[in-house]
Order: C-alpha cells, then structure tokens, then sequence
C-alpha cells in the first residue's frame, strides 16, 4: 500500500528542492490513524520533524488525495517535531513535541478541537500554549485547551490582559525553555501592539504569527509602519537558513500582488508556480525561509528599484516609508 501511495504522489517538498527545504528528501513511513483522519475531515495536514541526523526531510498528507506520504526534518542540534494543524479557514497552529521529554506545545490555538484530534491520535498531553498576539484567530482555543489538559499559557507581557488565560508573560530578549529547547522572544509589534514572535535558535526555526508571511507581511492594525519594518528586521537578521512558520496560508494571494510590483524578479516567478503548484495539490507552502522571503517578498524589498518604480514610490523614501506604501497598495489590491 506504501509502494502505491508513493508512486501516486511524490513528495511535494521534494519537488521544490530549491525552495525551502533545499535538503529534502522524502521517505515513506506510516502515521497511525493519519489517513482516517484524513478521509474524515478532509483537511490538509503537514508533520515536520527535527531530529537528530544532518539531513532534513518533511512529511505531509494531503487529505483531499486520500494518501499519507511522509517526509521527515532532520538537524543535528534539536530533537523538535512540528505538526502543522490546519485551523478555521486557512490559520495553521503548529504542534511541537520534544522527543526526549514528550513534552508537548502550541502555537497559536485559533480553536481547540483540531489540536485535541492531533493530540489524540498521538496520545499526547498538552504543556504549554504559546500566542504569538492576542486575535481571536489565534487565541481561541486558549480556555478549551488549557481547562482540558491544565496547559500553561505563554504570551506578550504587553498584551497579558488581551491574553485568554495567559500564565507566563514574557518581553523581548527573553529567554523562556520548552523542554530544553531554548526560546527567545523577539517583540514584533506592527500587526498588533503586543505582538512577539518564538525564536528556536537550536531548531533553527521561528514563529512569527501575523507579523511576517510567505511574500507579505501582517496589517498594520495597531502599528506604524517603522515599527513593522523593525520588526521584519529583527526576524531577517535571523540566519537565512531559518524556518518561518506563519499564522496563515496566504501565500498563493501574496504571490499575486508580489508579481504585480516586482514582475521581473526571476525568484519570485519561480516561486509563485512553485507555490501554486503545492496549492493545486493541497499542500501547504509554509515553512519558508529567511533566504527565501528577503529574495522575493516585497515588503523585504523595500529598496528594490523596480518595486519602487511600480509604486512610484520616491527614490528619498526611507524603508519604512516604502514599506507603508506598499502596504497600502496590497490593502487595496
Ligand atoms: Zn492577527
């Protein structure tokens, strides 16, 4: 049955080698009740893995083609699962699971059921709820989740009373540990007042809920645009082999707008089919890389001469200014 599945359909991240898993491979393996699941709720379902082999894979099913094909993500220096848990209409809260410890977290709970069908199948506990802002959509299986499994609450100090249940309030430059994994927060206002994103230095990997996202950035609800461009570059100073996991799968609109202003940009051609080729099949596009959106996202780009030419945007505007125009023209496309 694996055989078939495989021969059905390969490995979508494998196929965008150059893309942001540049190092994966794929392999088949079996997740217990993944595929009734899959046939069950017809949704989209990711698993990352890091563990502990220089070699980085990824492993996802798409619900909607009835298979189960795995992939696995492999580091040296963490031993850190990512589940992608598809929420609502097109949030994703992310599952993580120390290996070692069993020690389980999520990230940005917009709703608890899903996230209780993922701990169930997996016969796992919850520890830890971490919110990277305090939207509903991301916080709203905060009191469900913590009642049912006595999960501790992490979030902004800023926003600790926007914050359903919060327990741990943290603030930029701290360094909180799940399960031995270190964890530094970095305060990325823009998209709200209050809004942080989790650091995972060993896993190489960070959580940026609505600041950043695959070819766009959050909107600017409670923030100027200065702040926001700060915020992107306290996330870009990362390492560029960094994994970005977004609150949203918008990547496929984003690439729209992307080539609307920057439409001779070679990468970001390639990415957009690449990225609508995943969407045709279901799959998801995140994670992406800090490599990846500073070469083709254009809020990254703000001093690119061809997107300010698009946007008539002066040549004597600083970034910030740039990227506030940009972020009205996406508002508005
Ligand atoms: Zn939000």
């Amino acid at each position: 049955m694996q055989q078939a599945i495989a021969k059905a359909v390969p490995c979508a991240m494998a196929a965008s080698s150059s893309f942001a898993c540049a190092r994966v491979k794929c392999r088949l393996n079996l997740w217990p009740g993944m595929r009734q699941l899959c046939i069950r709720k017809n949704l989209l379902y990711g698993f990352m893995r890091i563990f502990s082999m220089p070699l980085k894979t990824l492993r996802g099913a798409s619900r909607s083609l009835k298979v189960a094909q795995f992939c696995s993500v492999l580091n040296t220096s963490s031993s850190l699962q990512i589940e992608l848990v598809p929420c609502l209409k097109d949030n994703y809260a992310y599952l993580l699971h120390d290996v070692d410890t069993g020690t389980v977290g999520i990230v940005d709970p917009s709703e608890s059921l899903p996230v209780i069908d993922a701990l169930s199948r997996s016969d796992r506990n919850l520890t830890y709820i971490l919110n990277t802002h305090h939207h509903y959509d991301h916080t709203g299986g905060n009191l469900e989740l913590k009642a049912r499994y006595g999960a501790k609450v992490i979030g902004s100090g800023t926003d600790s009373d926007r914050i359903p249940g919060i327990d741990i309030a943290l603030k930029d430059g701290d360094k909180w540990m799940f399960a031995g994994h270190e964890v530094v927060i970095l305060e990325t206002p823009g998209h709200t007042r209050g809004h942080i994103s989790f650091y995972f230095p060993g896993a190489g990997v960070i959580f940026v809920g609505d600041t950043l996202f695959s070819l766009s950035c959050g909107k600017l609800f409670e923030g100027t645009p200065e702040q926001m461009s700060s915020s992107l570059q306290k996330i870009t100073s990362l390492p560029e082999d960094t994994s970005i996991y977004c609150g949203h799968e918008y990547t496929l609109s984003n690439s729209k707008f992307a080539l609307s202003i920057d439409p001779r940009n070679d990468k970001l051609q390639s990415y957009a089919s690449h990225v609508a080729n995943l969407r045709k099949k279901g799959l998801p596009t995140v994670p992406s890389t800090i490599k990846m959106e500073k070469a083709c996202n254009p809020f990254l780009r703000t001093s690119s001469s061809e997107i300010r030419r698009s946007l008539k945007i002066p040549a004597t505007a600083s970034d910030a200014e740039a990227l506030g125009i940009i972020r009205q023209a996406k508002d508005n496309f």
